[in-house]
């Protein structure tokens, strides 16, 4: 790892430069309720440099937006549809590890295989600079015992990962390499001091996070051997507020309408997700799945048995936002330790 070194007053110069050359500058700043949130910080707004916990939503609401205009429609027989392309160029500063690795998911369900253009547009044009985390963001994240943070290993294109001093800066892409090399006079390489400081910090970080077996806890779910009165707890306590799925780093589905005035529109998509029963509603109105306890247990099943097998990895990051939003008190985590003691006889 070529681990370089900026201060905090260059960290500033830096950032005032990266805004110059990008449609949007997406960091983190204080908001209502002194909340941390993402946001187009080019020409207004007070960036957070450095913070601690996390954003109340990750950059997927950048790249997969709640509603978006796919394309527009203009007569019927022998008329004309054009998509409607968004190729602003985006820098995103200050993502955690947790979201730099929800990335790196997404990527993979959006542009392997059949490619999402739209996605792909957002992504071609988007610089991820990460900033690694010091302490854990809240009591709700178990992004260590995971393997999402406290350092991001791919996924960004610059790192930071924050010392007394200033930053130790990596590159982690070849847009992030030809960035340092175009500011290099900002940076100086890091002393064994400072490496050994984050190390530390790092290492402090990480201490007693006991590694999830997620291959075991995958084989448990596979296998159908989570107790019903776990499946039940969670379908009791849902009361379908959509708050996981809004706040979920790693969640991708989505569902498409055309919204048409006499022969002209635009088809719309919009996220969609595991707890509503119409998500998987079928023509006719076939239900597969009627019992709604099924329909928030598609959305762990999805995370920790189904892309394990598909990925190799669960699309949960560990970073707790659902657990938080929860009106339920569902906690994805407290459904791990449940998975692995409750295993049916
Ligand atoms: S946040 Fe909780 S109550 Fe709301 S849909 Fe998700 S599981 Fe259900
Ligand atoms: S399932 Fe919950 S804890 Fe896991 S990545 Fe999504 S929001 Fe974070």
């Amino acid at each position: 790892m070529n681990k370089l070194f900026i201060t905090h007053e260059d960290l500033k110069t830096f950032v005032e430069a990266l805004k110059k050359t990008c449609d949007e500058f997406i960091g983190p700043s204080r908001q209502h309720l002194n909340d941390i949130a993402f946001g187009d910080v080019k020409n207004d707004g007070e960036i957070l440099l450095n913070y601690d916990g996390n954003t109340i939503l990750s950059p997927r609401t950048f790249l997969l937006p709640q509603t978006e205009t796919l394309f527009e429609i203009k007569g019927s027989i022998g008329g004309k549809v054009s998509s409607i392309e968004d190729k602003k160029s985006r820098i995103f500063y200050g993502v955690r590890p947790c979201d730099t690795l929800a990335l790196s998911l997404m990527r993979r369900f959006f542009l392997e295989g059949i490619v999402d253009r739209p996605y792909q547009d957002k992504m071609e044009n988007a610089t991820f600079i990460t900033l690694a985390c010091a302490k854990p963001c809240s009591e709700r994240s178990f992004c260590r015992e995971i393997g999402s943070g406290p350092v991001a290993k791919k996924g960004f294109d610059i790192q930071l990962v924050a010392i007394n001093r200033g930053y130790l800066v990596e590159s982690g892409s070849k847009k992030g390499g030809a960035i340092l090399r175009k500011y290099k006079k900002l940076f100086i390489v890091s002393t064994p001091s400072d490496i050994k400081e984050s190390k530390r910090i790092l290492k402090d970080f990480a201490k007693e996070a006991k590694p999830i077996n997620y291959k075991r806890l995958a084989g448990i779910m596979r296998d159908d051997l989570v107790k019903e009165s776990v499946w039940d707890d969670i379908g009791l306590r849902c009361v379908i507020c959509s708050g996981c799925i809004t706040v979920c780093p790693t969640c991708s589905c989505f569902s498409v309408t055309d919204r048409m005035n006499g022969t002209s529109g635009v088809r719309v998509r919009y996220c969609d997700g595991c707890p509503y029963a119409g998500f998987t509603r079928m023509a006719g109105g076939a239900m597969p799945k009627p019992d709604h306890k099924d329909h928030i247990r598609r959305f762990f099943e999805h995370k920790l048995n189904v892309d394990v097998e598909r990925y190799g990895v669960p699309s949960c990051v560990g970073c707790g936002r659902c657990i938080e939003t929860c009106p339920g008190n569902i906690s994805i985590r407290k459904f791990i330790d449940d998975a692995m003691a409750s295993v049916k006889k």
